[in-house]
């Protein structure tokens, strides 16, 4: 897998102490895509995606995070020059980021080619993996209680691991 430890380093603050970034994917800076209030490097760790933004920081929101719970879908649409990964989310928040034009699927573009497949390929085997798993499908029944992010607030279903706003680990 093709890892930037620019990247990773970069990110080092975010990362949870067991997050293991398994693919970066890194916008070109000259060319077709690469605007300055793009997202310049995406991380896909092994909980989450991490989208930085360089080009804002100093920003409080530099950066974004999507859980893989909200994904719906992914998509790569190969260029000549860079490529596209199209990422669908659900529930996101839509005022903020990723998804600020009111859609619900964001577009990261500009990307390296063979970054971009190689994130697309991750996230779609990610979404694979979600779908085959034992927890795919539970919903909140309510009635086993809920567990409150400590971060953001947001209330999730009792089995969550993660917060379904912000991706924070909400313990064990
Ligand atoms: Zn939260």
């Amino acid at each position: 897998m093709a890892v930037n430890q620019e990247d990773v380093k970069a990110a080092k603050s975010i990362l949870w102490p067991d997050e293991t970034v398994e693919v970066t994917a890194k916008q070109r800076r000259i060319g077709p895509g690469g605007s300055a209030t793009s997202p310049t490097s995406v991380l896909a760790t092994d909980k989450r995606i991490i989208i930085l933004n360089r080009a804002s920081l100093g920003i409080r929101q530099d950066y974004e995070v999507i859980p893989y719970k909200q994904v719906t879908s992914v998509r790569l649409e190969h260029g000549v020059l860079s490529s596209s990964v199209f990422i669908r989310v659900q529930g996101y928040d839509r005022d903020q980021g990723l998804l600020k034009n009111g859609k619900e699927e964001g577009e990261i573009d500009g990307l390296n080619n063979a970054d971009a497949k190689a994130l697309a390929d991750f996230l779609n085997k990610k979404l694979d993996d979600a779908a085959s798993s034992p927890e795919a499908g539970e919903t909140d029944s309510g009635a086993v209680g809920s567990r409150y992010c400590t971060q953001c607030g947001n209330r999730n279903p009792a089995s969550s691991k993660f917060c379904s706003k912000c991706g924070a680990s909400l313990g064990r």
